[in-house]
């Protein structure tokens, strides 16, 4: 079973986040366990300044090299069942460079 799976396997109902996949399994089917969303943890509240600045960088990426740099929008992060992380944006922000410097290495 896929883990990261947008649709309910029991009704036909499809979702924006595996977050919400599993809080409709879970208060309609009785499946699994309550999870908190991810912006009200007290985890994400701890680590949301790292997030914010992460993300200053990675903006700041996309705006001097723009297609070049590529980079994951930051709405595919709120895909993510953790949500936005700072080890997320980092990888973004890693990728992102990564492929500038392929572009200019082929330069
Ligand atoms: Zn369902």
């Amino acid at each position: 079973m896929d883990e990261n799976r947008l649709h309910c396997d029991h009704c036909p109902v499809r979702f924006n986040t595996v977050w919400e996949r599993k809080e409709h399994e879970y208060d309609r089917h009785g499946i699994g366990e309550a999870v908190p969303h991810p912006f009200m943890t007290e985890h994400y509240r701890t680590v949301e300044p790292y997030v914010t600045a992460l993300r200053m960088i990675r903006e700041a990426i996309g705006e001097l090299f723009g297609p070049l740099a590529s980079l994951e929008s930051p709405e595919a992060t709120l895909l993510r069942k953790e949500g936005p992380t700072p080890t997320s944006e980092a990888e973004a922000v890693i990728a992102a460079l990564q492929r500038v410097e392929e572009v200019m290495r082929a330069a």
